[in-house]
């Protein structure tokens, strides 16, 4: 068993560490909200009051956070974490960000002897709660196959995508072609719905049908259809559409690096951009429903 230091226990870090806690891991924990600590605390986790002593006894460290900025910040911003991690450790990113700061992040690392994955995932809430994530990783080999039994321990499917950034890159294709998908299943529910289909129904039909994806089958938009997904708790929880929309923001970045066309990918992000606009960015991305509803 490792110790291992989980920093950001958010909607994804919290069940992610609490499944290290299950495996029978020491698991040292921080986040900016007392709350979240608590409850990991109470499942068997250690706490301290700064991040700078959560890190010094372990041999992994696991970050979840919104975003780019965030996870430099804490690596290598004011007296970061690159000052008290203990040489030849580990650090396991999982949040989603741009490729620009995992090289930056990763190179820093590197001089200081820590060695740097970067694992975003795909799953959701579910999946971090289940352990049945998929993780995308990015970096050395050596690296992925010290991380595996630990990442084993959170997620079902473990891939290696390549050298630094491979995992985001990864991640990006992912959740741009997941955007896509909640669109198109949420314009095509609601179609239904206005011509006197019941929602369920027309699930039922299509998941029987070539329309069927992720999102109408375990994600499903309209409320009702499924429990257990936000939909049905008036879009609380789960992913949150700020952070899709961040998502869809670095897969164009993406895009405009290597001069690929995203037409429908362009599409999702100003679509998204424009429901966390009008208020909706703290909701779940499936949510984005509402925009073809009638008023
Ligand atoms: P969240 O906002 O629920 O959690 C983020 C947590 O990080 C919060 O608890 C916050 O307090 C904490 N935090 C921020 N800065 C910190 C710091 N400097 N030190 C310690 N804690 C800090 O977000 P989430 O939904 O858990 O998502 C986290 C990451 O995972 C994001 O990059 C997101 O894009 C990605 N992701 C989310 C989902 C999902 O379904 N929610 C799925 C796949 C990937």
């Amino acid at each position: 068993m490792s110790n291992i230091a989980f920093i950001g226990l958010g909607n994804m870090g919290g069940p992610m560490a609490a499944n290290l806690l299950k495996a029978g891991h020491q698991v040292t924990v921080f986040d900016l909200f007392p709350e979240a600590v608590a409850t990991l605390v109470a499942e068997g986790a250690s706490s301290f009051d700064n991040v700078s002593d959560c890190v010094k006894g372990a041999d992994f460290i696991v970050s979840m956070l919104p975003a780019g900025k965030h996870v430099e910040g804490l690596y290598l911003g004011e007296d970061g974490l690159i000052n008290h991690i203990k040489e030849g450790s580990l650090v396991i990113d999982s949040s989603t960000i741009d490729k620009e700061t995992v090289i930056k992040v990763s190179s820093a690392l590197k001089q200081a002897n820590i060695d740097f994955i970067d694992a975003p995932v795909s799953g959701g809430v579910g999946g971090a709660q289940a352990g049945t994530l998929s993780f995308m990783v990015g970096g050395e080999k050596s690296d992925f196959d010290r991380a595996k039994p630990v990442l084993e321990n959170m997620g079902k499917n473990i891939f290696h995508a390549g050298s630094h950034g491979a995992g985001q890159v990864a991640k990006v294709c992912n959740n741009m072609l997941l955007a896509v998908l909640m669109a198109g299943t949420s314009e095509a529910l609601q179609l239904g719905m206005d011509n006197g289909l019941d929602a369920k129904v027309l699930s039922d039909i299509m998941l029987q049908s070539s329309g069927r994806n992720w999102t109408l089958e375990v994600y499903n938009p309209a409320p009702g259809v499924l429990e257990n997904v936000p939909s049905s708790n008036d879009y609380n929880g789960g992913f949150m559409t700020d952070l899709m929309a961040k998502d869809l923001g670095l897969a164009m970045d993406t895009a405009v690096n290597s001069q690929s066309s995203t037409p429908m990918g362009a599409l999702a992000r100003s679509l998204f951009a424009l429901h966390a606009g009008q208020g909706n960015g703290k909701k779940d991305f499936s949510s984005i429903i509402k925009m073809f509803e009638k008023s």
